[in-house]
């Protein structure tokens, strides 16, 4: 589903992505962690090419993101995003806000983009608050209507940048909660988080980044279970989050 192979960036002369290599099958969860700066936000920007890289290759679904023919556009819609801060249109309501690019992007009816979206609504326990506007909800909420509109472009994998990094503590599980049942779903997601319990119960593997590069990339049994065996810089790390 998505293929990362041998992608090197830099911001000007500084390195910020080393030789970085993964794969990520259809329906596999896999949670990316590492220090600030380490590059974990721009390895998952670079899969629906929001970062141009200047080596390696990265393929979506059999696209390749970095080819220039490639619409970025198209390829875009067709990959969830959700980031740490909440990215809702803050002058539309929580409806208006789901239906919108799916009727603008997918060309869906006005009703079939809204019972699409009442459905998501519902699923994240948000149906209730579909009339609201974004600065009426908790930032808890409003990630989860962040989820439900990018779930309403039926996207192939989700990509997930410090979900509840923002969020107060008491908030952190309805967004956690959203995002385990989605994965039990099936859905094929990156998720950026240190939230190590939401890695332990539904990621398939772990990465481990530090200045650029992938040190880690293994199941989670193996990372959890078989700390010994891990990196030096991988053990502090955790030891500092566990
Ligand atoms: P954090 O945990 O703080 O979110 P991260 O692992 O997501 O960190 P990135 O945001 O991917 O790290 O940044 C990787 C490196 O790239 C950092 O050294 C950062 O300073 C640098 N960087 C990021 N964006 C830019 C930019 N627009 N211009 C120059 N350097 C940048
Ligand atoms: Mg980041």
């Amino acid at each position: 589903m998505i293929d990362i192979k041998n992608v090197s960036k830099w911001y000007g002369t500084v390195q910020v992505l080393d030789s970085c290599s993964t794969h990520v099958e259809n329906g596999e969860v896999v949670v990316i962690c590492g220090p600030s700066g380490s590059g974990k936000s721009t390895l998952i920007k670079v899969v629906n090419g929001l970062e141009p890289f200047q080596k390696g290759e990265v393929f979506v679904d059999g696209v390749s993101v970095g080819a220039p023919d490639t619409d970025l556009a198209k390829l875009r819609a067709r990959i969830g995003m959700v980031f740490q801060s909440f990215e809702l249109f803050p002058h539309l309501s929580v409806i208006r806000n789901l239906i919108l690019a799916q009727v603008k992007v997918l060309k869906r009816s006005e009703a079939e983009a809204v019972s699409r979206a009442d459905k998501l609504l519902d699923r994240v326990g948000m149906l209730s608050h579909r009339d609201k506007y974004p600065g009426q909800l908790s930032g808890g909420q409003q990630q989860r209507v962040a989820i439900a509109r990018a779930l309403a472009m039926n996207p192939v994998a989700m990509l997930f940048d410090e979900p509840t990094s923002a969020l107060d503590p008491e908030m952190v599980n309805e967004v956690l909660d959203v995002m385990v049942d989605l994965a039990k779903e099936g859905m094929t997601m990156m998720v950026v988080t240190h939230e190590m319990g939401f890695a332990r119960k539904v990621a398939d593997r772990v990465i481990f980044m530090d200045e650029g590069k992938i040190v880690e990339d293994c199941s989670k049994h193996e990372f959890f279970e078989n700390l010994p065996a891990r990196a030096e810089r991988t053990r502090l790390f955790l030891s500092k989050i566990l």
